[in-house]
This record gives structure tokens, sequence and C-alpha cells, in this order.
């Protein structure tokens, strides 16, 4: 029965079950249409309504403001990685041929000449490495890039670099080497980079980072992965370019990509003719966020079942906290987060956090039992099995255990974890 199995798995995860149960139904006959969701046109009047529900919903849930806009992709956060490096190097070069127009005129060739030449002088791109995600972002953007030539991804944290050489910390801010702004050496970032939460090594940003507030950084567009801790917390939107996040961790079921984009971004794109000039791929068109936004995310045939799971569950949210949009569900799960914390911290010398307590994550929680015995770790996991506790094997990158706090894990199921924890940790003293 569902509600003896607990489940922390880090994603695909948990869902309402209230969710799940609707979304049998609309699987099979929705709203009594004698249609399945999964049948209908993405083109048709119902999946329209959909999809303007779904950003209804989110637009109140995370406040999003009018200068941004919310469209539904393909291909994970994964997709986004590269969607991120070619539609914002695009955004970099259009602004640079608009100054040159500026200077030159008409006079094309010149101007793709001294924007060729600044593209490898001055374009940068900073990624902060926190964790195996953003790690894996900056390594796509190399890889994109390589036909241009090396140098243009700039590291400007890896967090690798510390005594344990691990993923488990987050540098101070003043030791960020975040490229410059232009007026101050010519090198300018098409954008900075970071992942709110990373997954894997179970590390989360306590805030967002001051020194990339708009009104300090000289306006170096700000790119968030919150693919792991999408609505689990408030969100300054205006802050950010970019915010993007596979659905299928604390919003809905694979198959939907969720993008929040300033309008800006769209509007700042120049021809592709122009991107080829100057050597630099145009997205593939779907990954092209005004080709997306222009369509409404209906460029082709999208998951409209997936996109009216999502919308159930913001809708759920909204139900449950009322007029409180994110602030009820941060409470929520920041106490849950708290009340496993605090279970381990009790049991030192059982279980070992990975990451610094002021990087925690209150998502994904990675520890390692008795220093990482190979032994203990398999008794732990085959004793949580045991009690239909599942899901908490850690990443096969990294190895330990991982408790995985999503939205849908309810309260009761990391109560039986945390008396769990105690048990075991009180067991192998
Ligand atoms: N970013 C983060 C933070 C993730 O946790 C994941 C997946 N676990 C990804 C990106 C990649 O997402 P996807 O599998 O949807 O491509």
């Amino acid at each position: 029965d569902r509600s003896e199995v607990a489940y922390f798995g880090a994603g695909p995860a948990p869902l309402p079950t209230k969710v799940l149960v609707k979304g049998a139904e609309a699987f099979v006959n929705f709203q009594n249409t004698g249609l399945s969701l999964a049948e209908i046109s993405h083109r048709s009047q119902t999946a329209n309504q959909i999809l303007a529900d779904t950003k209804a919903a989110l637009t109140t849930l995370l406040e999003i403001p009018d200068s941004h806009d919310i469209l539904f992709m393909h291909g994970g956060g994964s997709a986004e990685f590269s969607a991120v490096v070619l539609n914002m190097v695009a955004v970099w070069v259009e602004k640079r041929r608009r100054e040159a127009e500026k200077d030159l005129g008409q006079d094309s060739a010149a101007i793709i000449e001294r924007v060729r030449k600044e593209l490898q002088d001055y374009l940068r791109l900073d990624y902060l490495v926190t964790g195996s995600w953003s790690l894996k972002a900056s390594q796509e953007a190399a890889n994109l890039l390589e036909p241009l030539g090396k140098g243009f991804v700039n590291v400007a944290v890896d967090s690798r670099k510390s005594a344990s050489g691990k993923f488990d910390n987050i540098p101070a801010e003043d030791a960020w080497t975040l490229t410059q702004p232009r007026n101050q050496g010519g090198k300018t970032s098409a954008f900075v980079y970071y992942c709110d939460n990373e997954t894997v090594d179970g590390v989360e940003f306590p805030n967002f980072p001051k020194c990339l507030d708009p009104d300090s950084s000289d306006e170096v567009p700000v790119v968030a992965d919150m693919s792991s801790n999408f609505l689990s917390r408030r969100v300054d939107v205006s802050k950010h370019a970019v915010i993007f996040g596979g659905a299928q961790k604390n919003i809905g079921i694979t198959d939907v990509t969720l993008v929040i984009v300033r309008k800006d971004v769209l509007a700042t794109q120049p021809p592709p003719s122009f991107l080829h000039a100057v050597g630099v791929w145009s997205p593939p068109t779907i990954l092209s966020w005004p080709v997306v936004a222009k369509n409404n995310s209906l460029y082709n045939t999208m998951p409209i079942f997936s996109i009216w799971i999502a919308g159930e569950v913001m809708r759920g949210l909204l139900e449950t906290h009322q007029d409180r949009q994110l602030a009820g569900q941060e409470e929520v799960a920041n106490a849950k987060a708290k009340q496993i914390y605090d279970a381990l911290d009790r049991y030192p010398e059982v279980y070992q956090i990975v990451p610094d307590r002021s990087v925690r994550s209150r998502m994904n929680i990675c520890f390692r039992v008795n220093g990482g015995d190979a032994g203990q770790e398999k008794a732990f996991l085959e004793g949580a099995e045991a009690q239909l506790l599942q899901g908490l094997k850690g990443h096969r990158s990294v190895g330990g255990i991982r408790i995985s706090n999503y939205n849908a894990v309810d309260v009761d199921k990391v109560r039986r974890l945390t008396r769990y924890l105690e048990g075991f940790a009180r067991k192998s003293k």
C-alpha cells in the first residue's frame, strides 16, 4: 500500500497522492471528455487552458513579475545547460552588434569583424561550480564553445579546492573570481551561473549571493538551476535573468522543464546569420527561448499531461498555504530538514554529514555512516528497506546515504525516518 512506503528518492521523486489519484483519472478520461490528457491535441482549447492555468499558478507561487516569461520545454535540466549557453551568448553578441552598429553604421563587414574580435577578446561565461550539476553545466559550456577556442568559461568558484577536496562547501564571496565588468578591463560575462541546490552533493545556497545582486554587479545576467529546490522556498525572481529546472523533483513528473526568462533576454537576439558570421552556433530551434516564447511553448508537441500534473501540484500548494505563496511551504521544508539534521547531529560518531553546516541542503541530505564503512552503510540501507524506507542510497558517483526531502515527502514519513535514524544509531553505538 502506498501509505506504508516512505520514498526518499532524489528524482523522480514522490508526488502528492491526491495528485496521482486525480491524474490516474485524467489519464483515462479527462473531465468526462472521454479522452485521456495524453491523447488530446497540444493545440486544443483544453491544452491551451492547461498551459495558462499552470503559468498562472506558478506566477502566483513565485510572485513572478511582468518582466519575466514562463516557458515549458523539453530535455530536462540537461538540455537547459546547452540552451543557457547558446541563448545567452547570442544576447551577448547582439549587445555588441548593436553597439558596433551605432559606431559603424551600415558597414556590415566592419561590424562582423569588430564583433568577431570582441568575442575572442572579451567573451566570458562565469560558473560557480559548487557541485556535480554546476560542474556538468560548465563542462557543457566549454564543449559548446570549443570551436571558438578555449578559455571562455571562467570557473569563478570550484568548491573542491578546499581542504577536503570535495563539493562540501561554498567559498566566501570575496574569494570568487568573477569576470571584471567591461569598463574595468574589457572582458564581460554573458552570465553568471549557479546551481541553487546541488542534488548529488547536498549543498544549497543559503541565500541569493550578495555580489550577484543586480544593484551591485554591473548587471551581469544571473542564471540559476533550481531543478532540485524549485518551489521549496521564496525566490526573488527579479534578480535573475533565467531560472530553470526539470519538473521531476518538486513539481511533477519528468518530461517538462520550466524556464523563467526575463523578457529582455528574449528581445535581445541577433539574426542567426549574424551569429554564424561571427562563428557562433545559433540555438537549435527546440532550445531557442525566443522561438519557444513566441509559440507559447507550443512550437512542437508538448507533454500536456505532465504540464497538467505540474499545475495540480502547484494548485495543491496554493490551496494548502492559502495566500502565503511559498512562505508556508518554506517553513514546512525547513522544519522537515531540521528534524532530519537534528537526528543526525545527535549521533556524530555514527553519522557524518558531508557538507559544511552553513550550506546544508534542505532538499538532499547527504551523510556517511561510520566514516563510510561499506558494511555499515549496507546494513543501514537494508534496515531501512525492511521498514519500507526507500530510495536512500547516495548518488553512485559519491556513495553514502542521501535523504531527499522534497515537498511531497510528508511530515509523518520524515518522523518515521528519524525514528529509524535514532534506532540504528543506538544499536550501532
Ligand atoms: N540540475 C540538477 C540540480 C539536477 O538535480 C538534475 C537531475 N538530477 C539536473 C540538472 C539534470 O536534470 P535532467 O535529468 O532533467 O536533465
